[in-house]
C-alpha cells in the first residue's frame, strides 16, 4: 500500500451525517496479537475508514509499527503486513481525521503515535478530542517541543516526555491532567497494555478476556468478532494499567458526572454493541417507540433510511401498528467512500447508494424514518426520490432531536451555519424539506429511550447532548479562541 493518501472522498450520502472519528483495540497476552487487533479495527471500522494503524512489541525484535490509508481489510490481512507485527502485545486505531489535517491527510497523522522515552518507548492510540489542543501545542512548541503531525493526540506524548514522573503510566497520568476534552485511550509499553477514560467518559472504552489474555475496545462487537469475553466498561475517570499478572485500577483524575456521549446510543455504536448494559439496537427501538407515542400520523408504511434508522423504524411501526416495509434498499456494495467520481457520476448522488422500492410506495402516504438530520441535503434527495416513486404523502421522523451544534469530542460535524437546525425551526426545516410532515424526538424521549425514565435532569444532565442543547460539558476552549459562540444562557 502507498504512503499517500488514495483519493478518497465521502459519498454524498455519508457527508451528510454526523461521523464519528476513531476506534481503539489493543490486546495483552495473546500469541500473534496483531491479528486479533486486525480483527478487532475491522469490526470498528464504521469509526473510522480513512485509515487505520497498528503497533506491536515483541522481547526479540523490540516495537513494530504499520500505518496504512484504507479499509482494515485492504492492509492487514496481507502476510507481507502482518508478518512485519510480531509479538503478544499490540494496539490499533482506525480513523476518520478528528483535529490533524482534514481533507487529503499524511501518514504522519495515521495513529498509534510512538514515543521512546529514557525508561522505555511507550505507543498511544485515541479516539475523543482535546479541546485544548492549540493552547497545549502552542506552549509546548515555545517549550521546545518539536512536533511530527498535526494531531492533537501527540500533544500527550509531549506532555509525557516533559513529565518528571519516573514510570510510563505515572507520566501518562500527568500528561493527562493537563488535557481537556474527550479521550478513550488505549496505550502500551514493553508490557503492559494501558486503557484510559476521561472524567466524564464521553467517549466509550470497554475491556474484554480472551484465553488467558486481555483486551480493550471501543466497542463490545470487537470483542465478539475474537471469541473474547467482555468483563466490564472502563468506568469515566479510570486508568487501567495490565499486565500478565492482572488489572490495576488507578483513579487519577477529580471524580466528576459522567456526561457519555448520548449519540452513541442513536447512530455512531454498532447495532450489535452493548452500551451500560444495555443493547444498542433494542435502545434503537425503543427511540422507534418513543417517537410514535410523541408523533404520530396516519400512514399505511414505516420504512427506514437504510441501515441506521432501521431499528427506530421497526419500534415506530411496532408501537404505531402501522406496517414496517423495506421501501427504500440499500446498494451493500457502494462502499462508505467513493473513489475519484466523474461529474456525471457525482450527480446521480444519493441514487448511487439508495433506490425506492417502487412496487412498495407508489400511492402510500410513507413515513420514513432517519436517525438524524444534519444539512438535510440527503433527506431532501430521498423525499424527491420516494415522491417520484409514487408516493402520496412522505412524512419524516427523526430519531434523534434537532442537530443544532457542532461537536468539539472526537465526532466530525459541518461548521454550525450548515446545520439545518442551527437556523431553522421544525416547521422551517420541514418547508424546507418539503414534505407533508416532520417530527424529530424531544430530548426526553430520548433521555427515555436510552433507560432514564424520568427523562433529562435538567440541571445536572445525565449524558452529553451538546449538539442537541448547546450545553457544552467540557468548554471547547480552542474553538471560543477561534471566534465560536457558545448558546447564551437563559
Ligand atoms: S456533542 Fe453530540 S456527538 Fe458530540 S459527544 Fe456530545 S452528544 Fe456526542
Amino acid at each position: 500500500m502507498p504512503d499517500q493518501p488514495p483519493a478518497f472522498r465521502a459519498h454524498p450520502f455519508d457527508d451528510d451525517k454526523l461521523r464519528e472519528e476513531c476506534g481503539v483495540f489493543g490486546v495483552l497476552g495473546a500469541a500473534d496479537a496483531a491479528n486479533f487487533v486486525a480483527l478487532g479495527l475491522h469490526a470498528l471500522q464504521h469509526r473510522g475508514q480513512e485509515a487505520g494503524g497498528i503497533v506491536t512489541y515483541d522481547p526479540d525484535q523490540g516495537f513494530n509499527s504499520a500505518r496504512r490509508f484504507g479499509y482494515v481489510r485492504d492492509s492487514f490481512t496481507s502476510p507481507d503486513v502482518m508478518q512485519t507485527l510480531p509479538g503478544s502485545l499490540a494496539i490499533g486505531h482506525v480513523r476518520y481525521s478528528t483535529s490533524g489535517s482534514k481533507g487529503p491527510s499524511q501518514i504522519r497523522d495515521v495513529q498509534p503515535f510512538f514515543g521512546e522515552f529514557s525508561m522505555g518507548g511507550a505507543a498511544i492510540a485515541h479516539n475523543g478530542n482535546i479541546t485544548n489542543a492549540v493552547a497545549l501545542r502552542r506552549e509546548l512548541i515555545e517549550r521546545g517541543s518539536i512536533f511530527q503531525s498535526s494531531s492533537d493526540t501527540e500533544c500527550i506524548i509531549h506532555l509525557m516526555a516533559r513529565s518528571l514522573q519516573k514510570g510510563i503510566p505515572e507520566r501518562m497520568e500527568d500528561a493527562l491532567r493537563r488535557v481537556e476534552g474527550a479521550f478513550s485511550i488505549v496505550a502500551m509499553t514493553r508490557t503492559k497494555l494501558i486503557g484510559v477514560r476521561d472524567p466524564l467518559g464521553v467517549r466509550p472504552l470497554v475491556l474484554g478476556r480472551v484465553g488467558d489474555g486481555w483486551v480493550l475496545s471501543s466497542e463490545t462487537c470487537a470483542l465478539d468478532i475474537i471469541g473474547a469475553d467482555f468483563v466490564r466498561e472502563i468506568d469515566p475517570g479510570e486508568m487501567v494499567v495490565i499486565t500478565q499478572k492482572g488489572v490495576e485500577s488507578l483513579r487519577p483524575f477529580r471524580p466528576a458526572r459522567p456526561r457519555f456521549c448520548i449519540f452513541e446510543h442513536v447512530y455512531f455504536s454498532r447495532p450489535d454493541s452493548m452500551i451500560g448494559g444495555r443493547s444498542v439496537y433494542e435502545t434503537r427501538r425503543q427511540i422507534g417507540v418513543e417517537l410514535a407515542r410523541e408523533a404520530p400520523v396516519e400512514a399505511d408504511l414505516v420504512c427506514p433510511v437504510p441501515d441506521s434508522g432501521t431499528p427506530a423504524a421497526i419500534g415506530y411501526s411496532q408501537e404505531s401498528g402501522i406496517p414496517f416495509a423495506m421501501g427504500i434498499v440499500r446498494n451493500q456494495y457502494m462502499g462508505r467512500t467513493f473513489i475519484e467520481p466523474t461529474e456525471q457520476i457525482r450527480n446521480m448522488g444519493v441514487r448511487l447508494k439508495l433506490n425506492v422500492n417502487r412496487a412498495l410506495i407508489r400511492g402510500k402516504r410513507v413515513i420514513l424514518v432517519d436517525d438524524s438530520v444534519v444539512r438535510g441535503t440527503t433527506s431532501r434527495k430521498i423525499k424527491e426520490m420516494v415522491l417520484d416513486a409514487g408516493a402520496a404523502e412522505v412524512h419524516f421522523r427523526i430519531a434523534s432531536p434537532p442537530t443544532a451544534w457542532p461537536c468539539f469530542y472526537g465526532v466530525d460535524t459541518p461548521q454550525r451555519e450548515k446545520l439545518l437546525a442551527a437556523s431553522m425551526s421544525e416547521e422551517e426545516m420541514r418547508r424546507h424539506l418539503a414534505v407533508d410532515s416532520l417530527r424529530f424526538i424531544s430530548l426526553d424521549g430520548l433521555y427515555r429511550a436510552v433507560g432514564e425514565a424520568a427523562g433529562r435532569n435538567d440541571a445536572a444532565p445525565q449524558y452529553c447532548d451538546a449538539c442537541f442543547s448547546g450545553e457544552y460539558p467540557v468548554e471547547p476552549s480552542d474553538m471560543i479562541e477561534q471566534g465560536f459562540a457558545m448558546k447564551a444562557a437563559e
